[in-house]
């Protein structure tokens, strides 16, 4: 299965491609056509998403990869990712805000102050620079697309989830309010659940867990790579990958 639109002549980047929901997310956008910005610090996983791009490639003549071994905790580095891709592109088509870490599953009581820190700062402020970083470019685009991965404990706040669960309730949030700034452009922004997912977060949030009972990652990623679709028309909403459906979760006004 791929992914029923072509991507070709289009920029995307992809943060924490490395492993896991982003990488098999690059790899769909590129085989789509598009050229993946790929972002995370492991660069093993990095080179291994860009030969099977290249694999690709060979065989339909579509995607290419451009590696970025980065720590996101480098707000200056995304400051310098914005301006490589505005120097190279001028501009920037779709945007998969992937990257993120759990942190520690505890009572909050019990949370270190520098794991709640780093939770906010990968999550959230980081989140938020990479937004700054790439909303001019965005913009740019004829069809600009954002996606940004929360996770379906921005809602349930289950005990002991406390410091992920605020951190994707600020994604949500960003993303939301981002999208009613957008409204009248071509950009279209919306949060994406993929749901319980086969990767190394989930096995750390839930080691007692058998993973084969989980959908593998490329299925997910299959699913969330389809609101790069150009002609994608929803915005400012959150995309359950599980029934395939958007949320919305106003309050009444
Ligand atoms: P993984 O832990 O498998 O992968 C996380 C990715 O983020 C890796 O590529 C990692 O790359 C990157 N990353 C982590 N820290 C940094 C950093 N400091 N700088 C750059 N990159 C970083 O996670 P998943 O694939 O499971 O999760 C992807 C997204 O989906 C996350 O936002 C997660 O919260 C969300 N999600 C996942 C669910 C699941 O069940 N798996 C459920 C709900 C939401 P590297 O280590 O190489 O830097």
């Amino acid at each position: 299965m791929t992914l029923p639109f072509d991507l070709t002549g289009r920029v995307a980047v992809v943060t924490g491609a490395s492993r896991g929901i982003g990488y098999f997310i690059a790899k769909e956008l590129a085989a789509a056509g598009a050229h993946v910005v790929a972002v995370a610090r492991t660069v093993g996983g990095l080179e291994e998403l860009d030969d099977e791009i290249k694999q690709e490639n060979a065989r339909t003549g579509k995607g290419e990869a451009t590696l970025v071994p980065l720590d996101l905790a480098d707000m200056a580095g995304i400051d310098r990712l914005g301006g490589a891709i505005h120097e190279r592109w001028g501009k920037l088509d779709i945007l998969v805000a992937n990257a993120g870490i759990l942190g520690v599953i505890a009572p909050l009581g019990h949370v270190e102050a520098k794991v709640f820190e780093k939770v906010m700062l990968l999550n959230v402020t980081s989140m938020w620079r990479l937004i700054r970083s790439v909303d001019p470019l965005l913009r740019l685009s004829d069809a600009g697309r954002a996606i940004l991965l929360s996770s379906g404990a921005a809602h349930s706040a289950r005990a002991y989830w406390g410091p992920y669960a605020a951190s994707k309730a600020a994604v949500e949030a960003m993303g939301r309010s981002w999208a009613d700034e957008t409204r009248q452009l071509p950009l279209r922004i919306n949060s994406v659940n993929p749901g319980a997912t086969r990767t190394a977060m989930r096995a750390q949030a839930m080691p007692g867990e058998d993973p084969k009972t989980l959908p593998h990652p490329s299925e997910i990623a299959l699913r969330i790579a389809t609101l790069a679709d150009p002609a994608l028309t929803e915005t400012g909403l959150i995309f359950d990958a599980t029934s395939e459906r958007f949320l919305t979760y106003r309050m009444p006004e």
